[in-house]
C-alpha cells in the first residue's frame, strides 16, 4: 500500500519503518528540514533499539521516503496516519494544535478520489471527528476520505518490537470501506483486531494508559504503607501477584509514573473528566498523588540520612526508563535539579541519555561508565532500572565510594547483599 505518516517522532518513525519493512511505500512527513536530511542518510534523531538499522534497510530498498513536502506524500497515498505530538497545556489539558495543523495540511493536499485518514496521536474523545471537519473544510471538492482512529500502544525502548507485534490492533471507524482499508494495512501485524467506534477507540487509549499508571500509583501507596509498617514491597507484590485475578506483571513502585506519555495523558484525562462534568475523578486524584512523589521521597531520604546539601552524589540513570534516550518528564532530571539547588556535586551516567541531558543540565559531571560515577561519591542514587546497574560489582563500588548510602529507586538490587557488603541500603517500600 501507499501510506503517508505525518510526524516523525517515536510513534511516526517506528510505524513508518515497520510498514516500509513490510513492503509498503511509506512517505514520512516532518517539518524539520535538517532532521529530514539526516533521516534520508539513515540518521534518526532519537535512539530506540533496532530503529536506525531498520530505517537504513528501508531507505536502501526505497520503501521509505522521508520528506518535508505534504504535496509529495499525501496525493500519492491511499492512507494517511496522523502521528504528531499532543503535549500538555499548563492547565494539564491536551494541546491539540499539532493535530489540527496536520489535519489542515492533509485536507489541502488530499487527491481526487478516496483516501483514508486515521489519527494515531493520543487525543480525547471527539477530536478525530473535529479532524474530519477540518479536512472537509480544506479539501478540494472531488477529494473523498474515510476517517478513523487507531491508537498506538508502543513503549519507548521497544518501539519496533511493539509496533511489529502489538497485543491488539484497535480500529475505530464508522464505515465499512475505512474499516476494510485499515484492517488490510494492519493485517501483517498478526494481532487480534477490535473494531470499535471512533470515540471508543479514542477513550481506549486513555483508559489503557490510566490503568497502567494507576497500578504504579497503587504500588506506591502500598510501598508507603510498607515504609510505615516495616513490610517489604517486593514481598507484598509477589504475594498479591500470585492471585490470578491480579497478576504479577506491571508492578513498579518507585518515584512515580513519568516519561513522555503517562503524566500528560493522565492530566489530559483529568481535564477531560472535569470538562464533561465528572465530579471527583480518579484521574485528578492520581495526578495529585503522583506529581510530587520524587520530591517527597528525596525529603524522606534527607530526614532519615541527613542533608544532601553540598554532598557528592552519584546518579545512575537519567532517562525515564532503560533502552531509551528520552528524558521527557524523567524523575531523574527532577531529582538532579533539586539536588543542584542544594549545591550538591552531581556525577551522572546513563548508557543512552547523556547527550540529551547535557543540553538541559550542562553543568553536572558526566562519566564514561557507571563505576566512575561511584568514585568518591558519598551517596549513590539508582534512578533507572537498567540491567547494567543491577549487574555491577558492588564490592568494587564499596571500595570506590567515599561513603556508603545507596538509594535504589527501582528496587533492582539485592537488599541483603548490599547490607552484607556494608552499604546503608534504601529501596522504595523496603
Ligand atoms: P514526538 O514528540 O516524538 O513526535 C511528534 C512529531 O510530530 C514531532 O517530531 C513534531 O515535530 C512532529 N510534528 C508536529 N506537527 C507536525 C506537522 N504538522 N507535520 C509534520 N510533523 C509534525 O511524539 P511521539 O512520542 O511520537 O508521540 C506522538 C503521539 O503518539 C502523541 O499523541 C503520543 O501521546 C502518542 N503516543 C506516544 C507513545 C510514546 O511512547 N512516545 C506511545 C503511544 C502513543
Amino acid at each position: 500500500m501507499k501510506i503517508t505518516i505525518v510526524g516523525a517522532g517515536y510513534v511516526g518513525l517506528a510505524l513508518s519503518a515497520v510498514l516500509a519493512d513490510l513492503g509498503n511505500q511509506v512517505f514520512v512527513v516532518r517539518k524539520d528540514k535538517a532532521k529530514n536530511e539526516a533521516l534520508k542518510k539513515g540518521k534518526t534523531h532519537f535512539y530506540d533499539p533496532g530503529l536506525e538499522e531498520l530505517v537504513r534497510k528501508d531507505l536502501a530498498s526505497e520503501k521509505l521516503i522521508p520528506t518535508t513536502s505534504y504535496r509529495q506524500a499525501i496525493p500519492n497515498s491511499e492512507i494517511v496516519f496522523i502521528c504528531v505530538g499532543t503535549p500538555s497545556k499548563k492547565s494539564g489539558e491536551v494541546n491539540l494544535s499539532q493535530v489540527f495543523a496536520a489535519a489542515r495540511e492533509v485536507g489541502k493536499n488530499l487527491k481526487e478520489g478516496y483516501t483514508v485518514v486515521a489519527v494515531k496521536s493520543t487525543v480525547p474523545p471527539g477530536t478525530t471527528l473535529k479532524v474530519g471537519q477540518i479536512i472537509e473544510k480544506y479539501k478540494q471538492k472531488k477529494a473523498n476520505f474515510g476517517l478513523g482512529f487507531c491508537p498506538e500502544f508502543l513503549r519507548e525502548g521497544t518501539a519496533i518490537e511493539d509496533t511489529r507485534k502489538p497485543d491488539r490492533v484497535i480500529i475505530g471507524a464508522g464505515d465499512d470501506k475505512t474499516i476494510r482499508v485499515l484492517k488490510s494495512v494492519h493485517r501483517s501485524f498478526k494481532a487480534p483486531v477490535l473494531l470499535t467506534s471512533i470515540t471508543s477507540a479514542e477513550l481506549i487509549k486513555y483508559a489503557a494508559n490510566s490503568y497502567l499508571a494507576l497500578r504504579i500509583v497503587f504500588a506506591n501507596q502500598i510501598s508507603d504503607l510498607c515504609e510505615k509498617s516495616g513490610a517489604d514491597i517486593n514481598e507484598v507484590i509477589k504475594g498479591i501477584g500470585l492471585d490470578k485475578r491480579i497478576g504479577s506483571h506491571y508492578w513498579y513502585p518507585g518515584l512515580g509514573y513519568a516519561g513522555s506519555c503517562f503524566p500528560k495523558d493522565i492530566a489530559a484525562l483529568a481535564a477531560y473528566a472535569d470538562k464533561v462534568g465528572l465530579k471527583k475523578s480518579l484521574f485528578r486524584k492520581m495526578n495529585q498523588i503522583n506529581s510530587n512523589r520524587a520530591e517527597e521521597i528525596l525529603r524522606d531520604l534527607e530526614e532519615r540520612f541527613g542533608s544532601f546539601s553540598q554532598k557528592t552524589i552519584g546518579v545512575l540513570g537519567l532517562a525515564c526508563k532503560q533502552k531509551t534516550d528520552d528524558i521527557r518528564k524523567s524523575a531523574a532530571i527532577k531529582i538532579i535539579e533539586i539536588l543542584k539547588a542544594k549545591k550538591a556535586k552531581i556525577k551522572a551516567y546513563d548508557p543512552l541519555a547523556m547527550e540529551n541531558t547535557r543540553k538541559i543540565l550542562p553543568d553536572i559531571i558526566y562519566c564514561n561508565d557507571p563505576y566512575e560515577v561511584t568514585k568518591n561519591a558519598e551517596i549513590l542514587l539508582v534512578l533507572t532500572e537498567s540491567d547494567e546497574f543491577a549487574k555491577m560489582d558492588f564490592s568494587k563500588v564499596k571500595q570506590l565510594m567515599k561513603d556508603n548510602l545507596i538509594f535504589d529507586s527501582r528496587n533492582i538490587l539485592d537488599k541483603n547483599k548490599m547490607k552484607a557488603l556494608g552499604f546503608i541500603y534504601k529501596g522504595v517500600g523496603r
